[in-house]
């Protein structure tokens, strides 16, 4: 069974983190999923890579050919879609992908995939740790800063729809319940071929 990870959170709960722990731990089993974009890659950020950042237009191409599985108007005028041959890009190479995205996006992936997906909700322990991610992540201004946190504490009323939430108040505690529920989702889902 073709199987997907969803990690899903509200902006600065530290969901990135989490998932470059997960990639670097489990890198023979899982693939990250990389998203379509419309925003302007950061200075670190690499197309096909990071995300493939591409024009409005050409997003919107993508909507009418049905070729999303799921895509977002995460923040004002910025889109964010996971697409189809991406999960298969992964799928061909014997993995499993990761996606690492906004809340509505992972109700929907979940509502196509139903059990072949293992979401999983990462909270910051309070919108005050939140605020104080997002500062020292240093990427916000004053404006999209507040924008984040609005959105944050709307999302967190969503976080039962997901099959587990993890608090995020010590990353590597984190990461260890992150691993062992995707260990045991794998374990659960995986079905060997032994051969004979
Ligand atoms: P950033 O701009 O910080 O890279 O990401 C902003 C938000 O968009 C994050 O919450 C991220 O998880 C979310 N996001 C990234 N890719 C996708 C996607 O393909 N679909 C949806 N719905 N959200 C995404």
């Amino acid at each position: 069974m073709n199987t997907i990870i969803i990690i899903t959170a509200p902006s600065g709960a530290g969901k990135t983190s989490i998932v470059h722990h997960l990639l670097h731990k489990m890198h023979e089993q899982l693939a990250f999923s990389i998203s379509a974009t419309t925003r302007t890659a950061r200075v670190t950020e690499v197309h096909g890579q990071d995300y493939y950042f591409m024009t409005e237009p050409e997003f919107h191409t993508k909507i009418a050919n049905h070729e999303f599985v799921e895509w977002e108007m995460v923040y004002q005028g910025t889109y964010y879609g996971t697409l189809h041959s991406e999960l298969q890009r992964i799928w061909n190479l014997g993995k499993v992908p990761v996606l690492d995205i906004d809340v509505k996006g992972a109700i929907h992936v979940q509502e196509q995939y139903g059990a072949q997906c293992l979401s999983i909700f990462v909270q910051a322990p309070s919108i005050q740790a939140l605020t104080a991610r997002l500062q020292q992540r240093g990427t916000e201004t004053a404006a999209t800063l507040q924008t984040r946190i609005d959105k944050a504490s709307y999302e967190l009323s969503f976080k039962n729809n997901f099959d587990a939430i993890i608090i995020n108040d010590v990353l590597s505690v984190a990461c260890a319940e992150a691993e062992n529920l995707i260990i045991h989702f794998l374990e659960k889902n995986t079905t060997f071929n032994h051969g004979n």
